[in-house]
């Protein structure tokens, strides 16, 4: 398998720490609000490298953090928490707001058929010990100072911090550094690795530390997690593009400034899905989120179809007009599965075995593989091979193709009402989950207790 590295900026084959075994670290969300389809396409092409790597004969050990503390406003530390201002807006408390959309973020990572939960999926909240323990060893080293508004790392202290973002972008940093946001700061890089709590305002989220009461930044629960859980040096690590300056520059500075060692051998990065011309963004106002597919008559899956017309190092639009199209091709991939699925399977044939092993292989070409599907199907391979063929693309392209339209996901308020009735019965509250099982009788879902807990089905 071979992957381009933002680090070297070169195309290496993957040769992991202790094969078979891959260490995969993934940044999650920013629970303030709900993610949109962009940061899905990061998501998505992050699970296709786990499904192509397990193709691979790899054991992937993939670990996702929640954000849900210390993500500030400004990329200069400065200004507010997300989370706090999330809870501002919607009168609740950051504990709730990270609830709710940690919440909705799991199910929309299984509408969208993500192999989940991953191997470990970790809370900020629950590991600060583990960041204040690695900030403590960068204390040790030197490598923190301290300012009336928290603990900074001195970047300039380690020598290969422009190394994943390049010296021209981190120079460009430099000039744009207006020293008046932040006075205490010594260098335009530099960056908190703990906030002190404003001394007149009691924060909803904040803990006793070393240094005083506060909170970490944002890029230490990276580091710290990425390291508990996979070692001081592993396989590999993704997301955005809009990370590799900054988020994925500051990781790399705090774990191998404490350790002396090599952080992570490859670096992935998707780029951006646009609307508009521009990145879809939460800050940006007009951006979709699942459920508004799912509104307007699509099935998540049809989203990812639409993911895989471009490889993940390109941009990639954002239409209604291209997501039917995703649709269209989506609902004929499934004809073509439906009308193979009684054959007994054939061994696949050779040559389109190699096609489609040789695109998931060349970084993750997805065209590339959805290509050869295409040919699959057109060409004359016996309908057991075909299957056989379709069977194994599907575990990496995870379209649904040989789905039970039965169990294909709800609509979001009737989704949300098989939930609310799971919740009411193991509340014990009978009166309300028999009210619940009529009103969704009334929408066509049977709902039935089994020894397991709730299932539904379509009438
Ligand atoms: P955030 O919740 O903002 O930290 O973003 C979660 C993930 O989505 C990160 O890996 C981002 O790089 C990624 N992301 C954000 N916006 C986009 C976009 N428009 N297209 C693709 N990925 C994005
Ligand atoms: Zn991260």
């Amino acid at each position: 398998m071979r992957l381009f590295n933002t680090l070297s900026r070169a195309l290496e084959e993957l040769r992991p720490l202790d094969p078979p075994r891959v260490g995969l670290y993934t940044c999650g969300p920013t629970v303030y609000n709900y993610q949109h389809v962009g940061n899905y396409r990061t998501y998505i092409f992050e699970d296709c490298l786990k499904r192509a790597l397990r193709l691979c004969g790899f054991q992937v050990k993939h670990v996702m953090n929640i954000t849900d503390v210390g993500h500030l406003v400004s990329q200069g530390d400065e200004g507010e928490d997300k989370m706090e201002v999330g809870a501002q807006r919607e009168g609740k408390t950051a504990w709730d707001i990270a609830k709710i959309y940690t919440d909705a973020f799991i199910q929309d990572c299984r509408s969208l058929d993500l192999l989940w939960p991953p191997e470990v999926l970790c809370k900020a909240t629950e590991h600060i010990p583990e960041q204040i323990g690695l900030i403590q060893r960068l204390e040790a080293k030197g490598l923190i100072y301290r300012t009336s508004d928290g603990l900074y790392y001195d970047t300039a202290k380690f020598p290969g911090y422009s190394r994943l973002a390049g010296e021209s972008h981190i120079a460009g940093i430099k000039e744009g550094f207006r020293v008046d946001a932040n006075p205490e700061k010594r260098g335009a890089t530099d960056f908190a690795v703990w906030k002190f709590s404003p001394k007149d305002q009691k924060r909803q989220m904040e803990w006793d530390s070393p240094w005083g009461k506060g909170f970490p930044g944002w890029h230490i629960e990276c580091s710290a997690m990425a390291m508990k859980y996979l070692g001081e040096s592993f396989d590999i690590h993704c997301g955005g593009v809009d990370h590799i300056p900054i988020h994925h520059s500051n990781e790399i500075a705090q774990a191998e400034g404490a350790t002396g060692k090599p952080f992570v051998r490859i670096w992935l990065h998707g780029e951006f899905l646009l609307m508009n011309n521009a990145k879809m963004a939460k800050s940006a106002g007009g951006f979709v989120t699942l459920a508004h597919l799912k509104e307007k008559g699509f099935d998540p899956l049809d989203y990812r179809y639409h993911c895989y017309t471009a490889h993940y190092r390109k941009q990639l639009d954002f239409t209604w007009e291209l997501l039917e199209s995703g649709k269209t091709a989506r609902r004929r991939l499934r004809e073509a599965a439906a009308a193979v699925k009684g054959e007994a399977l054939q061994p696949i044939t050779a040559e389109l075995d190699k096609a489609f092993r040789a695109a998931v292989g060349d970084d993750l070409n997805m065209p590339g593989a959805v290509a050869a599907v295409w040919d699959c199907l057109r060409g004359g391979a016996p309908a057991g091979a075909k299957r056989a063929f379709l069977e194994q693309a599907e575990s990496v392209l995870a379209l649904g193709l040989f789905r039970d339209e039965a169990q294909a996901p709800l609509p979001a308020q009737v989704q949300a009402l098989v939930e609310r009735r799971a919740a009411a019965r193991a509340a014990r509250d009978f009166k309300l989950s028999d009210e619940l099982r009529k009103d969704l009788e009334s929408r066509g879902i049977l709902v039935e207790d089994t020894k397991q807990g709730q299932r539904w089905r379509r009438k």
